[in-house]
């Protein structure tokens, strides 16, 4: 279905008299008869030239060449072939050329698995790709140390992708890592950060870690000390989605301060902090459940397999529920703070049912609460 509207836009493209193919990962994903998430394609045409040919059209990145298409509510990256010349800090090229023949363009990719495109029935792979995917092996395209040495992102990237496809790292790749580890802190630990969720949630992620375990480079990562790596790679907790692995992460011992330097959200942080001491837990206390969302409960069941009650069998799921509010305790002559505890005395009964949850009976005992305070 997306393949057809990828092969749709190749010809309206090849009609105008350019050139267009699927590329990138999604080749990649397509050979292994795995879904591509999204489609990929690059074009001799100019993206002005694309934006003519297409009724919806978004410019999502003219100034690298590429357009959005969008195709019956389906969007397609659609890059002008490029180059990239020398990059001088390691992060980025510092000229991006449009404008190039497929072969460049294809020569200026990460790994052989990557480097491949296709329409139709015609596979262009220059550099052994199918090779690799049947081999199961993560290899840059040409010499491994220049690559690197152009972007230290790619090291972390070979590791993604052994997780993702369950890969090994040729051997080569391997060395060439080893030798230039140093040079990741080029990168923003956003990006390393971004990698590392994708690393984590991969069916090899074991494999992807005890392989960056073995080239070092972890100990150029803030935070992420050998004894963190062994404790994850040894964790018996998986992270479903992006979002629970930073709670894996707090678990093996990594420092929340360090979250930060990673550039995690607030929600991230607090969302790790909050489920990590949690998971080790057989079973949870009504107020634990009580604390937690009920989408953070669900993560905990799904990481750990458990499956704790949901908090619909909690007395109480908010303090809204609560059959008393801060007005009541004004009413009963309460001031700010005593109000707050209060109202936590009686949530605290409720949620561990030794007070039903009726007006009445939790007015009578906030009273009574007020009398022994004054004793
Ligand atoms: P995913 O399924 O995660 O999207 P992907 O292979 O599409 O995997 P992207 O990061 O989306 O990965 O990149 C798309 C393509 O662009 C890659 O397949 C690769 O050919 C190329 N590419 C991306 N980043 C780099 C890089 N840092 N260096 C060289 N080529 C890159
Ligand atoms: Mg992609």
């Amino acid at each position: 279905m997306m393949r057809d509207l990828a092969e749709r836009i190749i010809l309206t493209i090849e009609q105008a008299g350019g050139e267009a193919y699927i590329v990138g990962g999604a080749v990649r994903d397509l050979l292994l008869g795995r879904d591509p998430g999204d489609i990929d394609l690059a074009t001799s045409l100019f993206p002005e030239e694309v934006s003519r040919l297409f009724e919806n059209v978004i410019p999502t990145g003219i100034d690298h060449g590429t357009v959005t298409v969008v195709l019956e509510h389906h969007p397609f990256e659609v890059t002008t072939f490029r180059s990239e010349s020398t990059y001088t800090d390691r992060r980025r090229p510092d000229t991006v050329s449009l404008g190039v023949s497929l072969e460049e363009d294809l020569m200026r990719r990460d790994f052989t698995i990557n480097a491949m495109a296709l329409k139709r029935d015609r596979l262009v792979d220059l550099f052994g790709g199918q090779d690799d995917l049947q081999r199961k092996l993560v290899r840059t395209v040409g010499d491994p140390y220049e690559r690197f040495s152009e972007d230290a992102l790619r090291m972390l990237r070979a590791f993604r992708f052994m997780s993702q496809l369950g890969f090994a790292l040729e051997s080569d790749t391997e060395r060439a890592i080893v030798r230039l580890k140093e040079s990741i802190d080029h990168v923003a630990m956003e990006r390393i950060a971004i990698e590392m969720e994708k690393l984590m949630v991969g069916e090899g992620r074991i494999d992807a870690l005890t392989a960056l375990r073995r080239t070092g480079i972890n100990e150029e990562l803030a935070g992420l000390t050998d004894d963190v790596l062994l404790r994850l790679i040894d964790c018996k907790y998986a992270a479903k989605t992006k979002h629970e692995v930073w709670a894996l992460f707090v678990h093996s011992g990594f420092e929340v301060s360090e979250l930060r330097r990673w550039k995690r959200s607030n929600a991230q942080v607090l969302r790790a902090k909050k489920l990590a001491p949690l998971l080790d837990k057989e079973s949870l206390s009504a107020s634990e459940r009580y604390a937690l969302t009920d989408e953070e409960l669900a993560a905990l069941n799904e990481m750990t397999g458990r499956s704790h009650p949901s908090r619909d069998e909690l007395p109480i799921r908010h303090r809204r529920e609560l059959a008393v509010d801060g007005k009541d305790m004004k009413a009963l002559g309460l001031m700010k703070e005593e109000i707050k505890e209060a109202l936590a005395y009686v949530e605290e009964g409720v949620l561990h049912s030794r007070l039903k949850n009726e007006r009445d009976i939790l007015l009578k005992e906030v009273l009574l609460w007020k009398e022994r305070r004054k004793n």
